[in-house]
């Protein structure tokens, strides 16, 4: 067993994340130790940390899930933090608490805000007392008396939505458009939400028709101070997944963001948030609606950092070590416009994943371009995991200018041996709905919809 050492991050997480946090890491001057499966040995990426781990077999339930075998791995290697990325294990209590009996420090919120946020009503309850607005709809579980679920609806007004209160990934919605429609819709959701997510709590809400998704970056440190660091516009999502992201989002007031924003800042204060986090919203009809935290550094987050200048990643490290955030609001200030492509080894018409290895790459490059990857030609995109190659973000004086140098390079861009989705992406930064701002969340869908 090595002594814990504060200055060594354990990396539990792979791909681009972890190539990221092994940036940060030498940034801070931190050594950087990325565990790892045996489907991801032999990547590059691990060159790149101080030291690489393997955790376990390929499955992630047996290696990037697996508690035990991550702790070991700490212990094995002294280090004192974890980072736990995205996904995988980045929004689980038991691991945070795990991580805190190990006597180890995790970059992210302590398991009790974690396990708040998780719970969308308990999130809902705490927003609402903050006074960050939500969608209409009670802040608590339904019962399971139909004639009572019945009259909150009409009370709501229909459309609503039934949601699982321990959902995510997007499952355990449906939307219900009439009375005669409920029962039937209550009895699925549940089912679905128990067999998902062990937790069959569903609460209803108003269904919003042509929303868009905005979201406010938020750090806080443990000194009781919380900042936010500008929005983002993610309403390109197929399947509830995201797509192409920007930042700022497009054609909203700025007070009225500045107002949401400081609201979120607030709520952190009050939940005793730490960490990087992101408030989601819904953006409708000039009204803002939350819908849930993510409690962890998001895929999207470069598009902040590059209008605000900031390394989210950094920041996020150095708050978990005990450090006190090092700007005050009045000095974050975002400039001009950046766009994120999610690069993916994909079928650009089926979705379908596209795994295998990439014989050859070029990576785009210029003025206010930025690429995080963690491959290059010659590796392999493995079948066990998220099919991400990387991202592509641009950055310009104003958004035609991120639209224009984001084209340039997506047309420099070449990925060989597997599909991808780089020729999606040259086709939608192209389209009039996206070029002209503010899609709602179904604009993508709908598109791909009218090009079959
Ligand atoms: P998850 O945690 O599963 O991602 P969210 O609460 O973030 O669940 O909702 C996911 C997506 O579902 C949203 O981005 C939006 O597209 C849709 N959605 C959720 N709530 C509503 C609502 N009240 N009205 C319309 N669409 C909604």
């Amino acid at each position: 067993m090595a002594e814990i050492d504060k200055d060594i991050v354990l990396i539990a997480n792979r791909g681009e994340i972890a190539l990221r946090i092994i940036r940060a890491c030498r940034r801070l001057g931190l050594r950087a130790v990325c565990a790892y499966s045996e489907g991801d040995r032999g990547a590059a990426y691990l060159d790149l940390a101080d030291q690489a781990i393997c955790v376990g077999p390929a499955p992630a339930m047996n290696s990037y899930l697996n508690i035990p075998a991550l702790l070991a791995a700490a212990d094995a290697t002294g280090a004192g933090f974890i980072h736990p990325g995205y996904g995988f294990l980045s929004e689980s209590p038991e691991f945070a608490e795990a991580v805190r009996d190990a006597g180890l420090t995790l970059i992210g919120p302590s398991a009790d805000v974690m396990r708040m946020m998780g719970d969308k009503v308990q999130a809902k309850r705490a927003m609402m007392t903050a006074g960050v607005p939500c969608v209409p709809g009670p802040d608590s579980v339904l019962s399971g008396d139909l004639p009572e679920i019945s009259r909150v609806a009409e009370e709501i007004g229909y459309p609503v939505i039934l949601k699982a209160a321990g959902g995510g990934g997007g499952r355990g919605m449906r939307m219900v458009r009439q009375q005669s429609e409920l029962r039937d819709a209550y009895m699925v959701t549940r089912q679905e939400a128990q067999r998902f997510f062990g937790n069959p709590g569903i609460y209803m809400e108003k269904f919003l028709e042509r929303p868009r998704h905005v979201e406010i970056q938020v750090i806080a440190d443990s000194h009781g101070n919380a900042l936010w660091l500008g929005d983002r516009d993610c309403s390109m999502q197929r399947r509830h997944q995201k797509m192409i992201e920007e930042a700022p989002a497009p054609g909203i007031d700025r007070d009225h963001i500045a107002e949401i924003g400081a609201r979120c800042a607030e709520s952190c204060r009050e939940i005793g948030y730490t960490g990087a986090g992101t408030f989601e919203f819904l953006y409708e009809d000039g009204q803002f609606y939350f819908i849930e935290m993510n409690t962890r550094i998001q895929v999207e987050h470069p598009v902040t950092e590059m209008v605000t200048g900031l390394d989210i990643v950094a920041l996020q490290i150095d708050v978990a070590r005990g450090g006190q955030l090092p700007y005050s609001q009045a000095q974050i200030h975002s400039i001009g416009h950046a766009i994120e492509c999610r690069i993916n080894a994909e079928d650009p018409d089926s979705f379908a994943p596209s795994p295998g290895r990439i014989t050859a790459m070029h990576v785009p490059g210029g003025p206010g371009i930025r690429m995080d990857s963690h491959v290059c030609a010659g590796e392999a995109i493995p079948a066990s995991y998220d099919s991400m190659i990387g991202k592509v973000i641009a950055h310009g004086r104003n958004r035609a200018e991120a639209l224009a140098r984001a084209r340039s390079a997506l047309s420099e861009m070449r990925i060989e041996g597997v599909a991808s989705n780089l020729p999606l992406h040259r086709e939608l930064l192209a389209d009039p709905g996206f070029r002209e701002g503010g899609v709602s969340i179904h604009h993508l869908e709908n598109w791909l919809a009218a090009r079959e």
